[in-house]
């Protein structure tokens, strides 16, 4: 018997790779999206697929389908998309909560939740664990973003204690990849697009700030232990790779695998800029005995490739 399985936000750059793996392994696959910035081309080879159907559709209203397992992607992940519509990520992450946790309790699946590291907001603790309860703006421009997340949790665990509902919370940090939306705004498609046209690399702020970055199968790869871990275990899990970067340090990476003439240029660091962030990823470790496989090198070198295709 295949599983059926739901995947919200399953035509994004996680998602449909998500997806992809999924019908791998030989489960049924719903992709529902309302494709704000994912795409029927990132899952357009997937469509030939009998076990795979895709439906426009978006999360903050209520939908009926009878499905085993639900992972709940769906909601714009960087900055640029997030803000431009910051109600509507609230009502996507909050709203869509509900809507995913209700559909989960009637049909008794067991449902996944997509959460963030900015859940921990500008940490004071570092490398984050998950116990540390973080340090969010509840007023600033990324609070749409990292409340609407937040109140997501809160969602999950209260439908856990009050409806039983066998739920599991991955927190993940920045992941990277092909598929990535060139013009998400986010440093790694930014960075390779500008040193790809020889444009100059946009550091915001003096590039100190460091993020921790993950190729896009090793995250897969943990979301998929997470989702098949014992009953009772929810998580919060962190999902990400230890190895951290400063953005200068990354700036530089780029240029030397895109072998580039680009130079850099400095800009004004956005409002509520997290300074560091960096998972620890013991919990995974423990309990999904999972670790990150591919160093950020390699895990650029197959991102510039997808990169260069694209442009071609
Ligand atoms: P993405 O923007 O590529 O994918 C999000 C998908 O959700 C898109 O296909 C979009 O069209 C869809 N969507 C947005 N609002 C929707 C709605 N109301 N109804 C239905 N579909 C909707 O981003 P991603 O990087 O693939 O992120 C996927 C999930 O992982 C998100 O929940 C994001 O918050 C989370 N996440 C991603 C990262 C990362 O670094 N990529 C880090 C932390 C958390
Ligand atoms: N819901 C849904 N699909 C379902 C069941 C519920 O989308 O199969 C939505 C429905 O819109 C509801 C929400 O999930 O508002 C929460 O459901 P729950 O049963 O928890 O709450 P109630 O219906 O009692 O408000
Ligand atoms: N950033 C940058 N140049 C860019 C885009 C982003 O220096 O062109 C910085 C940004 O200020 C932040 C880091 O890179 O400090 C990561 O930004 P991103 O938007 O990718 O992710 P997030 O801030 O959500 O972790």
């Amino acid at each position: 018997m295949k599983n059926r399985i739901l995947v919200t936000g399953g035509a994004g750059f996680l998602g449909s790779h998500l997806c992809e793996r999924l019908l791998a392994e030989g489960n049924e696959v719903i992709c529902a999206d309302n494709y704000f910035t994912g795409s029927k081309e990132n899952v357009a080879h997937l469509l030939s697929n009998p076990y795979f159907e895709l439906i426009r559709h978006d999360v903050t209203f209520p939908l009926y389908i009878e499905v085993d397992q639900i992972y709940n992607l769906a909601c714009p992940a960087s900055p640029v998309h997030y803000q431009h519509d910051p109600v509507q990520t609230t009502k996507t992450s909050v709203h869509g909560a509900i809507n995913m946790l209700g559909l989960a309790k009637r049909v008794k699946a067991r449902i996944l939740q997509a959460s963030t590291s900015e859940v921990y907001g500008d940490p004071e603790v570092h490398p984050q664990p998950e116990e540390y309860w973080g340090r969010v703006n509840p007023i600033g421009i990324r609070s749409c973003y990292d409340e609407g997340k937040r109140c997501a949790e809160t969602l999950f665990f209260d439908y856990h204690r009050q409806h039983n509902l066998d739920i599991k919370v991955a927190r993940i940090f920045n992941t990277y990849g092909p598929r990535m939306h060139p013009n998400d705004g986010r440093v790694v498609s930014n960075f390779i697009m500008q040193a790809l046209k020889g444009q100059d690399i946009t550091i915001f702020g003096d590039g100190s700030q460091t993020r921790s970055f993950c190729y896009v199968d090793d995250l897969i790869e943990g979301f998929i232990r997470l989702m098949n871990t014992e009953p009772g275990f929810t998580g919060p899990v962190n999902l990400g790779n230890p190895g951290e970067f400063t953005m200068l340090e990354l700036a530089e990476k780029v240029i030397e695998l895109t072998g580039s003439k680009s130079k850099l240029t400095f800009m004004p660091l956005p409002q509520d800029d997290p300074k560091q962030r960096q998972p620890n990823i013991e919990l995974a470790k423990a309990k999904l005995g999972w670790e990150p496989r591919v160093n950020l090198e390699n895990g650029l070198k197959k991102t510039i490739d997808y990169f260069k295709n694209l442009s071609a």
